[in-house]
């Protein structure tokens, strides 16, 4: 039995159609369940359901074997012991830098200003403005980014985008795009090892459903 590890939400909703496209289809929806182990139509396949940000540790530590996590949480968590073997192209976004409307962010860069950013994303924020030679002071939180710069707690925020509407019912403006987003599929290596026959499967239905 494989154990594939995937968070609630848009990972869940765009993953379940590659597995579908393999003919895989599951025995409950997350959404309606409590059940955090989910079975799936394949024998040899089973879901478990965690946090977007656990999914790493799950696969790292080998209680799942594959999982799928995106590339901003691989990044602030580290891959170790990891194998990322597929883009799947799914629950796109990009990383930004964001500040309120009218701060006028290029000419605090150029100025050298110390600026103060918000950020869930702290080791990608860190690095941002290091490599731009910036001196940054970074706050860590986990959640609402958006409120930080309406209230004086940061001068700019590095998040998530996708429309941007969450930004503009905010009053904020993208600035600076630091990096494009999407899933990856993750894979333990010491189970790829063990088990390479039993997972090749499943490894070339998510290579087939990603390529369409
Ligand atoms: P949690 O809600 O458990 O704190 P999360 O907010 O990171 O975690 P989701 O909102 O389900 O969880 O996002 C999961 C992944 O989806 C993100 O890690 C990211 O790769 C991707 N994603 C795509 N678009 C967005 C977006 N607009 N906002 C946030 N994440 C997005
Ligand atoms: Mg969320």
């Amino acid at each position: 039995m494989l154990t594939l590890a995937l968070s609630k939400g848009r990972i869940f909703e765009e993953t379940m159609p590659m597995l579908e496209r393999a003919g895989i289809s599951i025995a409950e929806n997350p959404d309606t369940t409590r059940k955090l182990i989910i079975k799936t139509s394949h024998p040899n396949l089973q879901i478990i359901i965690v946090r977007a940000s656990d999914v790493p540790t799950y696969v790292q530590f080998g209680a799942a074997d594959i999982g799928v996590a995106g590339k901003d949480v691989l990044l602030e968590n580290g891959i170790e012991g990891l194998y990322v073997p597929i883009d799947l192209g799914i629950a796109k976004c990009r990383m930004s830098v964001a500040t309120k409307e009218g701060f006028d962010y290029n000419s605090a860069v150029k100025q050298g200003a110390r600026l103060r950013i918000a950020s869930k994303y702290v080791q990608c924020a860190r690095e941002h403005f290091a490599n731009k030679g910036v001196h940054a002071d970074i706050i860590k939180l986990y959640g609402s980014m958006e409120l930080a710069p309406l209230v004086g707690l940061a001068d700019a925020i590095v998040d998530l985008v996708s429309t941007g509407s969450t930004l503009k019912a905010n009053q904020l403006v993208e600035v600076e795009t630091i990096m494009q987003i999407s899933a990856q599929l993750i894979v333990n290596q010491a189970a790829h090892k063990r088990h390479r026959s039993e997972m090749q499967e499943f490894l070339d239905a998510f290579a087939l459903a990603a390529e369409n």
